[in-house]
């Protein structure tokens, strides 16, 4: 028996949670959940939107499933999801992104990985909003370190990546590839600009990369990676990235697979894990029974594998790979226009599956 911390989210967290969890249990691994909300609804009634028994169950449990959580986007409280990962130093965050048959995209045969650094760089948190007196200190200092000015009216945030980050999570990509007979990793940057940031990170990864001759290894420019993903994502493998860059390319990355509707997601640190779609919490669909529950169920896919239940995740993949080239049990977002009368709801979803799972 598995105990597993089950974070339902908020937004269309709830209903894919469900769904998943429901989809799970019929693989018939045993799992007790230890149910912990979070999120939007229980900032308002309990001031904050990550008590600490979230937290504390994860670290008890080892292993959580999380549907996303609305971050207010300017104002407001900052992101739980974020935060999870600094505190939990889950600094890895795995995204497979891979083409299944049947699915309506330009794209056919992609079977990428999108390995993010998940501690640092522009997400470290570390913010002077506009005209507070520490932004004004922030602003008198550099302008007297580097004689360049930054105006006064400036909000600053501040970008650390360090060598310890980089060579693990570079270090990650490369057993993730050795492990997974992956052929190439490609380390992705703008070091050609921030050159004592992403400089350092290619430098790192370029060092990683020699202790690892078996893999190949090469870099890329993050917006000539963004394009050349676009036209021709088939020459490309584990592909290793900074944190703010790794979140926009797995938006691209689960673009090209068909949409944010099928990207799992694990956040992975060398205590815990935490298992969660790519997407948010598209607060317009709440409560409609209507979004796609697959990233949801196949982060539980990637959850069983982690638990060593290798066999009920395979054929949990295989189920929805055949559901999905169906087409029949499909939500609207995989069927050929959104506004289709024959798309399946979040739940009908979920029991097709169950149904091919008995
Ligand atoms: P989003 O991913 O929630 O939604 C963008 C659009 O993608 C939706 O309007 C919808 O059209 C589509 N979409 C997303 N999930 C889908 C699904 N399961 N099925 C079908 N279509 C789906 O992105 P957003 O609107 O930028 O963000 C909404 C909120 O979610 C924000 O507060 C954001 O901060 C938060 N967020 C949370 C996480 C997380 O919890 N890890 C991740 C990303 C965004």
């Amino acid at each position: 028996m598995h105990t597993v911390t089950l974070i339902p989210g908020d937004g269309i967290g709830p209903e894919i949670s469900e769904a998943t969890k429901r989809v799970i249990e019929a693989t018939g691994v045993a799992i007790k959940w230890d149910i912990q909300e979070a999120g939007i609804d229980v900032f308002e009634k309990e001031g904050t939107p990550l008590p600490q028994r979230v937290i504390d169950s994860i670290k008890k449990n080892k292993v959580a499933l999380k549907g996303p959580i609305t971050t207010p986007v300017g104002t407001g409280f900052r992101s739980v999801n974020v935060r999870l990962r600094q505190v939990l130093d889950l600094y890895c965050c795995l995204r497979p992104c891979k083409t299944f048959k049947g699915t309506r995209t330009r794209y056919e045969d992609i079977d990428l990985v999108i390995i993010r650094e998940n501690t640092e760089d522009l997400y470290a948190g570390i913010e002077f909003k506009k005209g507070s007196a520490d932004a004004k200190k922030i602003i008198d200092l550099i302008n007297e370190l580097t004689g360049k000015i930054i105006r006064p009216d400036s909000g600053i945030s501040i970008k650390p990546i360090s060598v310890y980050a980089t060579e693990r999570i570079v270090r990650f990509a490369f057993e993730y590839s050795r492990k997974n007979k992956r052929k190439k990793v490609t380390a992705v940057h703008k070091a050609n600009i921030m050159k004592y940031s992403d400089g350092l990170f290619l430098e790192t990864a370029r060092n990683v990369a020699k202790t690892y001759p078996d893999i190949e290894f090469e870099d890329r420019i993050v917006d000539n990676m963004c394009m050349q993903l676009v036209q021709k994502p088939e020459l490309y493998d584990v592909i290793v990235l900074p944190n703010l860059y790794g979140d926009i390319v797995s938006d691209l990355a689960a673009g090209i697979i068909g949409g944010l509707g099928l990207a799992p997601g694990a956040n992975l640190g060398e205590e815990y894990a935490v298992f969660e779609p790519v997407h948010g919490s598209a607060p317009k669909y709440k409560g409609l029974n209507k979004v796609n529950p697959l990233a949801m169920i196949l982060s539980g896919v990637l959850m069983l594998k982690y638990l060593g239940e290798f066999k009920a995740a395979e054929r949990l993949e295989t189920v929805v790979a055949s559901l999905i080239a169906e087409g029949k049990h499909v939500t609207y977002d995989m069927k050929p226009t959104p506004d289709d009368p024959t798309a399946a709801t979040t739940s009908i979803v979920a029991d097709a599956i169950i149904e091919k799972l008995r």
